[in-house]
């Protein structure tokens, strides 16, 4: 694993704002004893405000779990980059399979919400991943590639701000279902990741790839072992924070 180690949760439509604030006080807590992880959390809209301020004199930091890419306007039901900052986040999730899968997000979409974030000042949090149908026909490269092609082109673009992105790679098939791929499928797909990131730009380094996808306190420590795995994004693990705080403690090494 490299220098750095991401442990993101994202609490998906989980913890309301006395949750949240209870939760956060104690992350909080944590994250001023880490040396090495950089914790955050994407709590839903309404408790970002309480997140935030909880969190305020710690190195916990608060993400949201979507973004807009217009600045303002008619759009029921979204939040812009400039909202999501003013409330203190720091980071955005974005394309998460959920998206993808329940509100048609497409990969068009996922790259206009990146720009956006990344031309304020919110990292984004890019995922991607494959079903299990495109995994069992033997599809997983190709999907990742077409998700990433938009994404890789722009970055590696003029017009892209010299300004960190993070990927996710979370199998859809893997999320909330206690299946985890090997560690040598993981390796692979990071590689793979990072060699399609080579063909578009062969000075700068690929960006830091999270593993996601039912990580526990239970097969963290081989995944985190694994070089190309920059961390973890994590949903279930992330409610409770005996498993939070545990995985907090295995990415310390
Ligand atoms: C997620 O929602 O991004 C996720 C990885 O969920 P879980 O850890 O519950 O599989």
């Amino acid at each position: 694993m490299n220098n750095k180690t991401f442990l993101i949760g994202n609490w998906k439509m989980n913890h309301g704002i006395a949750a949240t604030t209870e939760y956060c006080q104690q992350l909080a807590e944590l994250s001023t004893g880490l040396k090495k992880t950089e914790l955050k959390i994407a709590p839903p809209f309404l408790s970002i405000a309480s997140a935030t301020s909880v969190a305020k004199e710690s190195q916990l930091q608060i993400g949201v779990q979507n973004v807009h890419w217009a600045e303002n306007g008619a759009y029921t039901g979204e939040i812009s980059c400039g909202m999501a900052l003013e409330a203190g986040a720091t980071f955005a999730l974005i394309g998460h399979s959920e998206r993808r899968q329940y509100f048609g997000e497409n990969d068009h979409d996922v790259l206009r919400r990146t720009r956006a974030a990344m031309e304020t000042d919110l990292l984004p949090v890019v995922c991607i991943g494959e079903t299990l149908e495109e995994r069992e026909a033997g599809k997983t490269d190709t999907v990742l590639r077409t998700q990433l092609e938009g994404l890789f082109t722009y970055l590696s673009s003029d017009e892209a701000p010299s300004k960190p992105l993070i990927l996710a790679y979370e199998p859809v098939w893997a999320i909330g279902t206690g299946k985890v791929p090997t560690l040598e499928d993981i390796t692979d797909t990071h590689r793979g990741i990072i060699e399609y990131w080579k063909s578009f730009n062969s000075t700068a380094p690929c960006p830091p790839i999270l593993y996601g996808g039912s990580v526990s306190p239970d097969n963290f420590g081989e995944i985190s072992k694994i070089e190309e795995v920059a961390g973890a994004l994590v949903g279930g693990a992330s409610l409770v924070y005996e498993k939070f705080s545990k995985l907090a403690e295995i990415a310390e090494g």
